[in-house]
């Protein structure tokens, strides 16, 4: 069978599909401007956006703009004023520097740029479409350069197809914008679409207030520092209380030298050091940035990716790891949030003015009714007055001035928690009491587990485990530590076993992770029945533990109605 006659493409075609892989979707264009306008020293930059960015992207800056030759050359493919030599390529100290944004750019869309340079009288507008060029011709216009790009992809019409709804696209564009305003506070950031304003970061040089206007307010009230250096390299950065938490790994920025970069192995570290402290569905708002040597990192593995690699990956691993670790450890987790019973309160501003899936519905349409300064004091709950217990899961009590409500698996288990900690750390006063098993527990998992939890330094008989090794294949448990419920000793002992085996070597993570599953496995449940005396110790218990309200997997473990939320639900003030 015949095919029709073999064809060169006609050249505006051929660079029009190859723009489209470079400019995959509209974030990939305002990705490139505003980076852009940061290398030319901009100080604010507002982006516009049409139907996605789709019909419309402009981005307007207030950089060292482009004298009227400059500006023909821009648009030629390997155009750029930022990388000279191929060694250069190593020290990336400016975004850009393959030189062929601009001229993709205007492969797939109708672009015209208005520039007038820092010291030029006047300034000059050129538009491009298709092959079709016009200007550089004078204009009026500020010192900066503002890039309008319309009609995206319309000589792509296959890589259109491939475009998800205009709100997603414009959430991914607002995406960018935001995590640009993340790596550098210094500079204004604006992002308007359909002429509605989604973002607003001003040069205030703060992350803290950065990442408050991206990410939400009620984020920046508990931001804790990161700051670690050691071989060479220097981690920095923001990361939020465990409360502050989301249910997607959206709010964790990670970058490098101040380039926002994609790691799994940092994102990893990072949710690692939250291990025990948020359920495995949780993610913690972050910002990080690792300031290494360039030469030990390459950053050009995906060109629209950013994805990076480091010479040593274990390394960064470790480091990134300990950093956050160090910086919850300094926590003292506070404030509940309540679904909102009042009305009024400025976080929803905030969140109605999103588009976007950048912010969470759940952070948005709560309320903290418990604001630090409002937070209970525990040593307050040594006068509570019990008054009892409800469906078997949450002890009531009368506060000063107010009611509370214990989870009380969550109050128990952070009350043992601390007292294992302090077990853990060799700091009790005796062995914790074991309690002999009538029939001991057979596990079958290999003496190996055993063998290298004991190496790692993990004392069993310390806390009151006896165990032994029983043949080829199994380990023996014959007591177990008292207050351990007899159904959990044997999944109780295989977690210590794991988390004791499991390498980490920094000896406050390791004591965190055993105390946290050993409090599990011997709280109280959710649903059990308990005595007034029982409920008397533990609140009593609760009251002389230190650090906070949450349980050490981070959910609250009390929830106090003042008196003040009292009387505005009842409508009494
Ligand atoms: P690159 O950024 O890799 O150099 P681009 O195609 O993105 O390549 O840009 C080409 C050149 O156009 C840049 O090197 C710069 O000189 C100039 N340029 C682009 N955008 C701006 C801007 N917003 N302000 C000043 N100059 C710009
Ligand atoms: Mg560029």
């Amino acid at each position: 069978m015949r095919s029709g006659k073999i064809r060169v493409l006609e050249r505006a075609v051929a660079e029009a599909i190859a723009a489209g892989e470079v400019i995959d979707r509209p974030a990939a264009a305002v990705k490139e401007l505003i980076e852009n306008s940061l290398d030319a020293g901009a100080r604010r930059v507002v982006v516009e956006l049409e139907g996605g960015g789709v019909d419309l992207i402009r981005v307007i800056d207030d950089g060292q703009g482009m004298l009227p030759e400059e500006l023909s050359g821009a648009f030629l493919p390997h155009a750029t004023s930022k990388l000279t030599t191929l060694d250069d390529l190593l020290h990336l100290r400016t975004f850009g520097f393959r030189g062929e944004a601009l001229s993709s750019i205007a492969a797939i869309a109708r672009v015209t740029v208005v520039s007038r340079a820092g010291d030029a009288a006047r300034a000059h507008s050129m538009t491009l479409d298709g092959g079709e060029i016009r200007g550089p011709s004078v204009t009026a216009g500020a010192v900066g350069t503002t890039l309008t790009a319309r009609d995206l992809f319309h000589s792509v019409p296959a890589r259109r197809a491939f475009l998800r709804s205009p709100r997603t696209e414009a959430a991914a564009c607002v995406r960018v914008v935001a995590e640009a305003a993340l790596s550098r506070p210094d500079v204004g950031y604006a992002v308007r679409s359909q002429g509605r304003r989604v973002l607003n970061c001003n040069p205030s040089g703060s992350l803290a207030a950065t990442m408050a206007a991206v990410f939400g307010r009620d984020v920046a009230t508990g931001l804790l520092e990161v700051g670690l250096t050691d071989g060479g390299v220097e981690v920095t950065g923001l990361i939020g209380r465990p409360e502050s938490a989301r249910a997607s790994r959206q709010a964790m920025v990670e970058m490098v030298n101040g380039r926002r970069i994609h790691h799994r192995g940092m994102t990893a570290a990072i949710s690692g050091a939250y291990r025990g402290i948020l359920p495995a569905d949780r993610f913690p708002v972050s910002v990080i940035n690792l300031l290494v040597d360039p030469s030990l990192v390459d950053v050009n593995v995906h060109p629209t990716k950013r994805e990076v690699r480091f010479r040593d990956e274990g390394l960064i691993f470790e480091l990134v790891q300990r950093a956050c670790w160090n910086a919850l450890q300094g926590a003292t987790v506070r404030a509940i949030s309540l679904p909102a019973v009042a009305s009024g309160g400025g976080g929803q501003a905030h969140a109605q003015a999103l588009p976007t899936q950048f912010v969470e519905s759940g952070a948005a349409s709560e309320q903290t009714l418990i604001g630090p300064r409002a937070e209970p004091s525990l040593a307050e709950a040594a006068g509570w007055r019990y008054l009892g217990q409800a469906h078997n899961r949450y002890l009531l009590a009368e506060t000063g001035s107010g009611l509370a409500i214990i989870d009380q698996h969550a109050a128990h288990e952070k009350v043992l928690y601390q007292s294992w900690l302090t077990e853990l750390a060799g700091a009790a006063a005796r062995p914790h009491p074991a309690q002999g098993l009538l029939v001991p527990i057979l596990i079958e998992r290999g003496p190996r587990l055993l063998t290298d939890a004991l190496a790692a330094g993990l004392d069993l008989a310390a806390l009151g485990f006896e165990v032994d090794v029983f043949g080829e294949q199994t380990i023996r448990c014959s007591a177990a530590p008292a207050g351990i419920r007899p159904e959990a000793v044997e999944g109780s002992l295989v977690e210590l076993l794991e988390i004791a085996s499991g390498g980490e070597s920094e000896a406050g993570i390791r004591h965190h992770r055993l105390a946290a599953s050993l409090a599990c496995h011997s709280a109280v449940r959710f649903g059990d029945r308990m005595t007034q005396e029982q409920a008397l110790g533990l609140l009593r218990d609760l009251a002389s533990t230190p650090g906070g309200i949450t349980c050490p997997h981070g959910r609250p473990a009390v929830l106090v109605l003042t008196d003040g939320h009292l009387l505005t639900a009842f409508h009494r003030r």
